[in-house]
């Protein structure tokens, strides 16, 4: 039997609710582990998140007895326990977090259902059921034995060889819970792992059994795949597996289909995921990352065969736009999301556009006008999708693209300044002199404004009163 310590580096530590539950365990006479994607997250030496608890017994019982353990302990304030009786699981609320305590069960799926139905039984049998070889290792944390590794199906192993198994017959385990090939694209998508040659045959021939998914947990694992530092990885597995062409049909479409070099590749496709690995390079916005997913949408329905030009996409915008409506209604989107969707697709030649015709105040006022709020996020998206593998033509739309930037934040900053106003009133700058009311004051005000626009000073009331108590004896009673 391994110790966990053995495996981890030095500096990462066991939760310190961890030694709480432990010994509130040996008081009940009960086996208690911390389990899943903790245990993965200390070894691999991960950011840790929610801890996961299992017992071999009552989960929610055990859950209202560490509550109240914690609450006269030193973990801050319990919020809330919240039972959910059908799983036999209970979820501890926090100040910090959310503690997940679980009853050790067995799960035994309908066809039709991804809901199961649950028994109890014991270490073994609950970490059978648990998706990935990985994510199905549990530790000790009874005093007598913590720290103590159960591993009876290779996760340590997997970890290092960096490969995604099933602990039983992928084909049960992706046909039970299809949802499962949505989290097997997304560890790999954000460990960085493989996906072993006989899961991804098994996703390929259950893709179908997504279709029994709800559409909130598949935007939400969608989601958690663009989150991730390199989305193109999880999205290009999707589409090779066969999810995407279900759960996305609209961006599956996108695959294999030319367009002229110009500034793009040449599969509309990988252009789209590249440009949403660019978005991530220098976002951590989700939305606007699926903006750079939808960005080309339109595009495999406008797309004409023009003798002269080659390809086009006239309107590719618009309709990309219009088509978001029911990709939003489809992926449950909030309106809000949808919104901020269909603005950016909508305007995202625009700044290009700018660039290459000729760029005027007017013409930026216009596009700061309808990007809004989004304009900063607009020119994110307009500025990854300039990727041309023609280094010549990057630079020449960028030199150019890099203008219409700094043009926006020109006449941000000239806006801002034509809706100055004096920071400090003239009532305040007669008592502060001892004046009375006379063109002096005029005068006083007009230096301070210059001192603020000359950058001598700040823009605040503080910084022109500290200012003006500087310069009043210069004034006084002349
Ligand atoms: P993260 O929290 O970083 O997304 P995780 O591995 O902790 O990753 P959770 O969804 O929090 O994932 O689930 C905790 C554990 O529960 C998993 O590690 C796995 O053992 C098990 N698990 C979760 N969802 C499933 C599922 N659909 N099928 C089988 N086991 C699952
Ligand atoms: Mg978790």
């Amino acid at each position: 039997m391994a110790n966990i310590q053995s495996l981890i580096s030095t500096d990462r530590k066991f939760h310190p609710i961890c030694e709480v539950a432990g010994i509130l365990g040996d008081k009940l006479g009960i086996e208690v582990y911390v389990v899943g994607g903790y245990v993965r997250d200390l070894i691999i030496g991960r950011e840790l998140h929610d801890l996961d608890i299992m017992v071999v017994g009552d989960g929610i019982e055990f859950a209202r007895q560490l509550a109240k353990v914690l609450s006269a302990g030193s973990f801050g304030k319990i919020k809330n326990v919240i039972p959910f009786e059908r799983f036999g699981t209970a979820a501890i609320l926090y100040q910090d977090g959310q503690i997940e305590v679980a009853s050790a069960r067995k799960e035994v799926y309908q066809f039709d259902s991804r809901k199961p139905a649950v028994s109890k039984t014991d270490l073994e049998g609950d970490l059978s059921r648990r998706d990935f070889n990985i994510n199905a290792m549990a530790v000790s944390i009874n005093r007598k034995n913590f720290g103590d590794l159960f591993d009876p199906y290779g996760g340590i192993r997997d970890l290092k060889a960096k490969i995604i198994r099933t602990p039983l017959d992928p084909d049960s385990t992706f046909s039970d819970d299809p949802l499962r090939m949505m989290r097997a694209v997304r560890f790999a998508a954000q460990l960085q792992f493989n996906l072993d040659q006989v899961v991804i045959e098994s996703i390929e021939r259950n893709v179908r059994r997504i279709e029994i998914v709800s559409s909130e947990r598949i935007t939400a694992e969608f989601y958690k795949i663009l989150g991730t530092d390199q989305p193109s990885i999880g999205l290009e597995l999707l589409q090779h597996a066969g999810l995407m062409k279900i759960i996305f049909p609209e961006i599956s479409e996108m695959f294999g289909l030319e367009q002229p070099f110009e500034w793009h590749h040449k599969d509309i496709f990988y252009h789209t995921l590249q440009v949403v690995d660019n978005i991530a390079e220098v976002s951590d916005n989700l939305d606007l990352r699926f903006a750079g997913l939808v960005h080309d949408i339109g595009k495999p329905r406008t797309r004409r065969l023009e003798s002269k030009k080659g390809w086009t996409f006239h309107g590719h915008d618009f309709l990309g736009a219009k088509m978001l409506e029911k990709i939003a209604q489809r992926m449950r989107l909030s309106n809000k999301t949808k919104d901020y969707l269909q603005k950016l697709v909508n305007l995202h030649l625009r700044p290009i556009a700018l660039a290459k015709e000729g760029v005027t105040d007017a013409a930026i006022r216009r596009l700061m006008v309808d990007g809004g709020d989004e304009i900063d996020d607009l020119m994110i998206l307009c500025r990854a999708d300039i990727t041309s593998k023609n280094p010549n033509l990057v630079r020449k739309y960028l030199g150019n693209f890099e203008r219409v930037d700094l043009m926006i934040h020109d006449v941000k900053e000239r806006d801002a300044m034509r809706a100055f106003q004096s920071p400090v009133r003239g009532d305040v700058i007669m008592k502060e002199c001892g004046l009375k009311p006379g063109p002096v004051i005029g005068r006083i005000k007009k230096r301070i404004e210059n001192a603020i626009l000359e950058g001598e000073i700040e823009n605040s009331y503080e910084a022109a009163f500290d200012y003006l108590n500087k310069i009043k004896d210069e004034y006084a009673s002349k």
